[in-house]
């Protein structure tokens, strides 16, 4: 359902005609119009009518997450500091970015991820009705820049007459991309507040119109008033009325494809209910099953497919079959119950009790799992993760030969494409000013940077969508406070070093592999990059001092590498590294390719210093990189990347952790050592890390609702003490394959095993 909330009925008279919304007749104290997908409430004027109104529709109508919310009116331009009154802005509708509380500062803002054809401004939501000029203090962070009137223009034509960051700031001290329009209104930051308890930030829109740039005693005063007050505001309002009209189009198909889904999951639980019935599932069984299912319908094995085999091995005759067979085995009580198991009036089987149902529920596992071969891919991935700067050049956050992924565009006319990765950049108030930001920024002079108090402020918000944002990424750039290193956790391998230590300089990771815990970690999709280097340096000088050495991962649940081309994180740690005799650093990577080698040649680190810096690659099968590791480089990339750094001088650790469950998996591991064998001198490993996919039981059941549809998210994995893992005979024989193998090429004290008897809930990367 889209819920349109508007403060007066005028200011969306015009919307109610055209869309032909039927005035609902009930005792809601709100004035509520009804049409195809649509409810749309008048909620009054003021931040206490709209918090109720939003939160009564909302609350009556049983709204949940995958619902859209759409808030339309009219709002005033603040007129600040270097800003004149200019018909340019009059009847603009703009797309509302971030929403300022004026009594509180508290912000909000919802995700943009389409390119939708408004511009964008902020806007400030206060308790009383702006008076013109009021505000003509107000330092705006676009002021500070100085922005002239002929910028603020640009920016409202968008895209299409978007000027070069070098033709608006030839001072290479200016900010890139600030959005310059600031709007006021007297409701948005409490519809806001008020719908997030029930919706997601990714499903908000707020549109407002210019009609104002606050209201004068003396209207006389008021620029451009050739008509009444009224009059003059409706020609402003319908001004733009066919792009509102598109966009509220294009909201009503979303919501027709959610509610199909929605359908969807229904007769899935119909199914599963069922099956589950037939079966006489506990709660516990019945949760197995669930999972059961969706992994085979994500491999393709359908409904029908499930109740045939299970009928013929579990219906009268088979379990009379078996029932003789266990008759032969002297358990008798299990004949008695095995051929009760029937196909009841409904055509339905019906097995005799919960035993002969666990029975058949751990059948059907096996025959799911050894049957077929892995079809679908995983729909949760967003596209890979390209960084668009200009329109002729792509960059790729690593030397990755499989780009060239479009971004999806829509399927119809009222469709609106994702915006690029990266289009938009979050910055912390504090760190505007600073090189590494202008560094940044100036990689991304198309992007638009959005100033924002704290990081947590937009990646910490409620109810947010990771598979939806993974449509369209952005950028916060932040300093990290507090705790900036942290002990090795007891379940991921130290590889016996006494001070094993990670740090987290980005939240969440350039690539997207659809097994990834972060996807069960983290409540958003977007992209932390931290940039207070000089406190991580002190905090590992503080370390060293007091324990004597560090051993530090610093791409330890992300790929750094990979973000190189952006920030040189791993440039800077070869410089401290250089100071620091004591410290060793591991990066971790699934980055390749001769990109990747030409920045490890670059390092600037004495030959001494490379013993001290440890490459760690992730080695998987072609296939399982193809199907799950999006992003990443091939098998054949980081094979080369490997030998350069051999070459060079580093050490090399080769990961083969986590081993990815396939049903050829013997096949494609096998391939997979015989090509590491051939092309890699293993006398020059420094060592071999092994282990089978594992995820704590609170990650996974996180994972499992960001992607739905995945079937790393779906196995039918076993749980043991808080953590999950493939079923205890295929982890062992998987883990047992690949270490005999490795055994034969390297001695047993080079080999890490993941110990699964130690683990309480981490999987490593
Ligand atoms: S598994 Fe590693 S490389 Fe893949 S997305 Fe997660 S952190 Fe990045």
């Amino acid at each position: 359902m889209v819920y349109i909330f508007a403060a007066h009925k005028g200011e969306v008279e015009h919307f109610i005609k055209k869309l032909s919304l039927g005035k609902r007749k009930t005792s809601f104290p709100f004035l509520q119009y009804e049409g195809e997908e649509i409810l749309l409430t008048i909620t009054g004027q003021g931040q206490i009518n709209a918090s109720i109104s939003v939160a009564a529709t909302l609350q009556e109508e049983k709204a949940k997450k995958g619902d859209i919310l759409l808030s339309l009116g009219s709002a005033a331009v603040i007129l600040g500091k270097n800003r004149t009154a200019s018909e340019e802005l009059m009847g603009r509708w703009f797309w509302i970015q971030k929403l300022e509380q004026q009594s509180t500062g508290r912000c909000f803002y919802p995700d943009l991820l389409y390119k939708l054809d408004f511009p964008e401004a902020g806007l400030l939501t206060g308790d009383k009705i702006l008076e013109l000029g009021s505000m003509g203090d107000r330092d705006t962070v676009s002021e500070r820049r100085g922005d002239s009137k002929e910028q603020i223009i640009s920016e409202i034509h968008g895209d299409s007459r978007e000027q070069s960051v070098s033709e608006r700031h030839s001072d290479s001290e200016g900010v890139s991309g600030l959005n310059n329009t600031l709007l006021y209104d007297m409701e948005s930051a409490a519809v806001f507040q008020a719908a997030n308890f029930y919706l997601a930030p990714e499903d908000f829109f707020f549109l407002r119109c210019v009609t104002d740039f606050g209201v004068s005693p003396d209207e006389e005063k008021m620029p451009f008033s050739p008509l009444s007050r009224q009059d003059r505001m409706q020609a402003l309002l319908q001004k733009e009325e066919n792009k509102v009209l598109r966009f509220i189009g294009f909201l009503q198909e979303k919501s027709k494809e959610r509610r199909k889904e929605e359908e969807g999951e229904l007769a899935f639980r119909q199914q599963l209910q069922s099956l589950s019935e037939s079966l006489h599932c506990s709660f516990v069984m019945e949760k197995q099953l669930e999972r059961l299912l969706r992994y085979a319908f994500l491999q393709g094995i359908s409904a029908e497919e499930v109740r045939e085999y299970l009928e013929q091995n579990f219906g009268r005759r088979n379990a009379g079959n078996d029932a003789l067979q266990d008759a032969e085995n002297g358990a008798k009580e299990e004949v008695l119950k095995g051929v009760g198991n029937d196909i009841d009036k409904q055509g339905r089987l019906t097995l005799i009790d919960k035993r002969a149902g666990k029975k058949a529920l751990s059948s059907l596992k096996e025959w799911i799992l050894s049957e077929r071969i892995l079809q679908v891919k995983c729909h949760g991935s967003g596209n890979l993760l390209q960084i668009h700067d200009n329109d002729s050049e792509v960059i790729s956050p690593i030397p990755c030969e499989r780009s060239g992924i479009t971004l999806p565009e829509g399927k119809c006319e009222k469709s609106y494409p994702y915006q690029e990765h990266f289009r938009h950049i979050y910055v912390e108030e504090a760190l505007l000013q600073s090189p590494e930001t202008k560094g940044i920024l100036q990689k991304f002079p198309k992007a638009k940077v959005i100033p924002i108090k704290h990081y947590k402020d937009v990646f910490n918000r409620k109810k947010q969508g990771r598979l939806a944002q993974s449509h369209s990424r952005k950028l916060i750039l932040a300093k990290k406070e507090g705790q900036r290193l942290y002990d090795g956790a007891v379940v991921c391998q130290d590889f016996s070093e006494s001070h094993f230590c990670y740090t987290s300089l980005l939240m969440n990771c350039p690539f997207h592999c659809a097994y990834c815990y972060l996807q069960g970690m983290y409540p958003s999709s977007n992209l932390v990059m931290f940039l207070n280097l000089e406190d991580y340096f002190a905090d590992c000088r503080k370390w060293i001092a007091e324990k004597g050495s560090l051993y530090l991962c610093i791409s330890y649940d992300t790929d750094l590498l990979a973000m190189e081309g952006i920030y040189p994180y791993v440039e800077e740690f070869a410089r401290f590294l250089n100071q620091e005799n004591a410290l060793r650093i591991e990066v971790r990577t699934k980055a390749g390719g001769e990109g990747l080698w030409r920045k490890m040649q670059r390092l600037p680190l004495s030959l001494e210093g490379r013993k001290r810096m440890i490459f760690a690659f992730t080695l998987s099968p072609e296939e399982i990189i193809e199907e799950a590791e999006e992003g990443t480089a091939r098998l054949s990339s980081r094979i080369i990347a490997i030998q350069k750094a051999l070459e060079e001088g580093y050490l090399v650790r080769l990961c083969f952790d986590p081993m990815i469950y396939h049903p050829r998996w013997k096949e494609l591991y096998g391939a997979l050592l015989q090509e590491v064998f051939e092309k890699i001198p293993m006398e020059q490993i420094h060592d071999c890390s092994l282990g089978s996919f594992r995820i704590s039981e609170s990650y996974l059941k996180a994972m499992g609702k960001a992607l739905p549809h995945s079937p790393h998210t779906q196995f039918p994995y076993e749980n043991t003490g808080g953590y999950y893992h493939y079923p205890k005979e295929l982890m062992e024989e998987m883990e047992g394959f690949l270490y005999s193998r490795l055994l034969a090429r390297i001695p047993k004290e080079k080999i890490f095993r993941w110990d699964n008897r130690e683990a309480d809930g981490v999987n490593e990367k």
